[in-house]
């Protein structure tokens, strides 16, 4: 389904991202993966995916938040594999407290890496898709950003930029052929998660009706279809995927 395409994809070497990775690779899509450090982990996920799927996956270092290296990386991504067709905005962190006693350090990261992130790798990846009158932008928001959490300040307002910035790069790209959509995952059992505690991830997993917490390949599976030609006619939209934990 996705044979002869160029998908990048941000933070790919954990979680959501590595996931994602997998999932394209195996419906065809040729991988550039972007890590902050490439670690072993790193590139020992790209061998798996050379190995497993047979299709070409290289591993670059970029930190989302440098608009510079972004624009360098999406430049040497697009000398090394012709062009790319799909960008996956996955790389995301957090730094949770209450308001109160946020360090101005910890707002600051936050918005950095995952709005001004998101920011920097469309702006750089805003005239290919224009010239080449094809794209699919998928990025990752949360409900967080939907909810309000308590606690997450800089990343429910990074998360809920995220969403905004979304619409404006589908209004302003549609007619270019190029669709961006958002993806707001739930509680998804990945490093982020884990970093919450057990009491925490206990009340996550009361207040989730499906009763259980996702995976990184239930986003994945979203992720694909909204990678695919299928979801063509798709555009500017937020698609919760939280088991109905944000259910309104
Ligand atoms: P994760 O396991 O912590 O992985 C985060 C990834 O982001 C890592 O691969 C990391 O790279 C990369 N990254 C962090 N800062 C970066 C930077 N400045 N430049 C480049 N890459 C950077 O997180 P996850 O749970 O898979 O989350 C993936 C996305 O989904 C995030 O945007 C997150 O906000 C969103 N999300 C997750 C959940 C959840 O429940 N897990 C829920 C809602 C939304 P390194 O490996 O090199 O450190």
């Amino acid at each position: 389904m996705l044979n002869g395409k160029t998908a990048l994809i941000t933070g790919g070497a954990r979680g959501i991202g590595a996931a994602i990775c997998r999932k394209l690779a195996s419906l065809g899509a040729d991988i550039a993966m972007i890590a902050l450090t490439a670690d072993e982990q790193a590139n020992n996920q790209i061998a798996a995916i050379t190995a497993e799927y047979h299709v070409k996956a290289k591993l670059y270092a970029c930190d989302v938040s440098d608009a510079a290296q972004c624009k360098d990386t999406v430049k040497q991504v697009i000398e090394d594999f012709g062009n790319i067709t799909i960008l996956v905005n996955n790389a995301g962190i957090t730094r949770d407290g209450l308001i109160l006693g946020m360090k101005e350090e910890d707002f600051d990261a936050v918005i950095n890496t995952n709005l001004k992130g998101t920011f920097n790798m469309t702006q750089a990846c805003y005239r290919p898709f224009m010239k080449q009158k094809y794209g699919k932008i998928i990025n990752l928001a949360s409900v967080s950003g939907l909810l309000g959490t308590a606690g997450q300040a800089n990343y429910a307002a990074s998360k809920a930029g995220v969403m905004a910035l979304t619409k404006v790069t589908a209004r302003e790209l549609a007619s270019r052929g190029v669709t961006c959509n958002a993806i707001a995952p739930g509680f998804i059992a990945t490093d982020m998660t884990k970093a919450i505690g057990d009491k925490a991830t206990q009340q996550y997993l009361e207040s989730i009706p499906a009763g259980r917490a996702g995976q990184p390949e239930d986003v994945a599976n979203l992720a694909a279809f909204l990678a695919s030609p299928e979801s063509d006619y798709i555009t500017g939209t937020v698609i919760r995927i939280d088991g109905g934990l944000a259910i309104s």
